[in-house]
C-alpha cells in the first residue's frame, strides 16, 4: 500500500492506496441522479486502489491534426471541439486516478475561472484543488459532465509506502 504526498510541503493527501495496472471497466451510467441526488456517476476507480493514466488529461487543449481521423480528447475518450475544431488533451500525463474519498478535502483553486461545471466540479479547466500550502496538486471531476474521480498530478505529488 501506498500514500501520495504532496511533493511541495510533505502533507498526506490519500488514503492508504493500493496501485492496479489497469482502469477497471466502467460500471456504467444513466445519467439519473443518485438518492442523494448527485449526478455525477458511480466512480471510476474503487475505493482503495489508483491508477495511473498513461494518456493526457484535462487542459490545456489542441486542435487535432487530423479531423477525419479524430477520435476524442485522447483516443476513444469523449468528444470536445470549440471554434477552432475539435480538441486533444495536450494535459499532463501520467495522472494518480483516485476514488474521490480516498484523498483529503483539499482546497478549491484560488482561479475561479478553474471552478466551472452546474453541480459539481468539472475536470475540462485545469487543476482546480489545492493543497493546503498553496500548490496546485489535484483535478477533481464531481459534475454531471466528466466522470466522478480524482487525479493527482504527478509533478505536484510524490508516492511513499504507507507506514
Ligand atoms: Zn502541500
Ligand atoms: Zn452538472
Amino acid at each position: 500500500m501506498n500514500i501520495l504526498c504532496c511533493a511541495a510541503c510533505g502533507l498526506r493527501l490519500t488514503e492508504p492506496v493500493r496501485r492496479i495496472d489497469e482502469m477497471p471497466e466502467y460500471p456504467g451510467w444513466d445519467g439519473r441522479p443518485d438518492a442523494e441526488g448527485r449526478r455525477h456517476g458511480p466512480a471510476s476507480v474503487p475505493r482503495g486502489v489508483y491508477v495511473v493514466d498513461p494518456l493526457p488529461y484535462g487542459a490545456p487543449f489542441e486542435p487535432c491534426e487530423d479531423e477525419d481521423t479524430y477520435d476524442g480528447m485522447v483516443p476513444g475518450g469523449m468528444w470536445m471541439s470549440d471554434e477552432r475544431g475539435s480538441l486533444v488533451s495536450a494535459g499532463p500525463c501520467g495522472t494518480y486516478v483516485l476514488h474521490p474519498l480516498d484523498v483529503v478535502d483539499l482546497g478549491l483553486h484560488p482561479d475561479t475561472s478553474r471552478l466551472s461545471g452546474c453541480c459539481g466540479l468539472s475536470p475540462f479547466d485545469g487543476v482546480n484543488r489545492v493543497c493546503s500550502c498553496g500548490a496546485e496538486v489535484a483535478i477533481d471531476a464531481s459534475d454531471c459532465s466528466g466522470g466522478y474521480e480524482t487525479r493527482l498530478v504527478p509533478d505536484a505529488v510524490r508516492v511513499e509506502p504507507a507506514p
